[in-house]
């Protein structure tokens, strides 16, 4: 029988109010995975009243006890990492190695907020004034509420999750619908290292339903959300109105860029994993990539043979290179740019359709796909695609390369491929994307780094690092006056 899943509500497992449910299936199998509360908006201000009746006692925990209980987590995540990561593969797919790693980027930035609860360091500055203490201190900001994809069902609620906790904000947590036992795992760690009631909060459901009630709520003062384009900026239009601040991380459409003098065996390791590594469906995949004109055909051809060659399948099974993608609507997504690419003149140089050889016809299975010949306007150069999909783009000097790595209306992540140090300074100093790689693929960040992107693929915020933090917070100035006198700044200085 299909197990069973609840929300985490004021520290209790509960169903939805209404007793509505949802079932998840595995991607590649087509097996039930778990059932889960289809919540409404009422359990949504169920979760958001008792964060709020958490806040208080959970603001006065000195933060270095709210880093210890984070310190514990961390410590259940790696006993727990391998059946996690399994699940995870269960539910949305993406190869076990990959998943062992979302895992380990969840323990990665478990450890390193679990550290924050002793630094969280702000300012002392002296005053303009005689006897007179300036400094500033973070604060929290309230209740929280987390709204995250299904690609990183592990890492990405944890960039959220865990600078908001230990910064003293209570969370509602609304995971994918798409990876909703991964959300579940990583709650469930939280309440076993000890968080207490209320702290943090889970609610499964749609996004138009539990998303939506949650960025309204008035008692919500933050929302973190990553996903695609059209469900952030929809978002930021309500942050907008209702004078709400929105962190927001969305869709890419990353390149890479092979010169001339690059390592070209190194260059094609790189494509292969950024291109084809979760099927494509990285926000920081190498969907693009671009090519000078002196490796361009050497560089195809290898690469096209290389992709020929992976191997598809269920990701539980330790020899796969490339598993299913999420669901049917993304497949038909993936399948429907094939039509567009040929249409706009690019070459199909190899896969192209879903696959149904054997087991795979049980799932949701796209073959390694590049196009050849495409020209930076094309469609299935602009639009994220999000599937294992790349397009070759031809160009003639480094100028140009940045110029077509820039010329697309996201920015997250960019990488070069060159011997030269000059050309690499040159390309880290005129790419305009969040992240920018030397020698190495689009795909690889660190928690302790910021992360995030430019123009359409954020708002000014960065995840991860201490960059975190200044989501998570309010800085609060403090002035101290010791004189015994009205001492008046800028006036008594004349
Ligand atoms: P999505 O936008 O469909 O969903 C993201 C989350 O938003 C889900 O939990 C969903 O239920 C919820 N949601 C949907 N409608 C909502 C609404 N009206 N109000 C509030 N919440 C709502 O994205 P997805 O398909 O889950 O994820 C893939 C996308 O995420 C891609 O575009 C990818 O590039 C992006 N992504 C970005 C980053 C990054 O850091 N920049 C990382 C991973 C994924």
């Amino acid at each position: 029988m299909t197990q069973e899943y609840q929300n985490l509500i004021g520290g209790r497992w509960t169903p939805a109010r209404d007793g509505r449910r949802f079932e998840r299936e595995n991607p590649a199998t087509g097996e039930p995975t778990g059932s889960y509360p289809r919540s409404g908006p009422d359990d949504v201000r169920d979760a958001v009243c008792a964060a709020q009746d958490a806040a208080a006692a959970w603001r006065r925990t000195p933060a270095p006890r709210r880093g210890e209980i984070l310190f514990r987590a961390a410590e259940i995540l790696v006993r727990e990492k391998e059946r996690f990561a399994r699940e995870l593969t269960g539910e949305m797919g993406k190869v076990i190695k990959e998943a062992r790693g979302d895992v380990q980027e969840a323990i990665d930035m478990t450890y390193y907020m679990a550290g924050e609860g002793r630094r969280s360091f702000g300012q002392t500055t002296p005053s303009e004034l005689p006897d007179k203490f300036a400094m500033s201190v973070r604060a929290p900001v309230g209740v929280v509420g987390c709204i995250t994809p299904w690609n990183f069902p592990m890492a990405i609620p944890s960039w959220k999750i865990m600078p908001a906790l230990v910064t003293g904000n209570t969370v509602v947590f609304k995971p994918s619908q798409y990876a909703p036992k991964s959300a579940c795992n990583l709650v469930k760690t939280l309440e076993d290292a000890g968080i207490p009631p209320g702290v943090i909060n889970l609610v499964f459901g749609e996004g138009a339903e539990v998303g939506a009630t949650l960025v309204e709520h008035p008692a919500v003062s933050l929302i973190s959300f990553t996903g695609s384009n059209a469900v952030g900026r929809r978002i930021a239009m309500q942050g907008a109105e209702l004078g709400k601040p929105v962190s927001l991380e969305m869709g890419g459409r990353n390149a890479i860029i092979v010169m001339d003098d690059a390592d070209i065996p190194l260059a094609l390791d790189g494509v292969i994993w950024s291109a084809f590594g979760t099927t494509g469906q990285r926000c920081t995949a190498a969907s693009r990539v671009i090519v000078q004109a002196g490796v361009y055909d050497e560089f195809a051809e290898r690469l096209v043979q290389r992709a020929e060659r992976l191997r598809l399948g269920n990701g539980l099974d330790e020899r796969t290179e490339v598993g299913p993608v999420v669901n049917t609507d993304q497949l038909h997504k993936i399948d429907a740019y094939m039509a567009v690419g040929r249409d706009e003149g690019a070459t199909l140089a190899c896969g192209g359709a879903t696959t149904n050889v054997g087991d795979l016809g049980r799932g949701y299975f796209f073959q390694p796909t590049v196009f050849t010949d495409a020209k930076p306007q094309m469609r299935i150069a602009q639009e994220e695609i999000f599937g294992p999909v790349t397009a070759l783009i031809k160009v003639g000097s480094l100028e140009e390369a940045i110029a077509v790595n820039n010329g697309v209306p996201y920015g997250l992540s960019s990488s070069i491929y060159t011997r030269d140090v000059n050309r690499a300074f040159r390309a880290v100093e005129g790419i305009d994307t969040g992240l920018v790689y030397v020698n190495a693929g689009t795909i690889g960040a660190e928690v302790h780094l910021p992360f995030g992107g430019t123009r359409g693929t954020g708002n000014g915020h960065r995840e991860a690092g201490t960059a975190a933090l200044d989501t998570f917070t309010e800085w609060k100035t403090v002035y101290i006056d010791y004189s015994g006198r009205l001492q008046k700044a800028q006036i008594d200085s004349e």
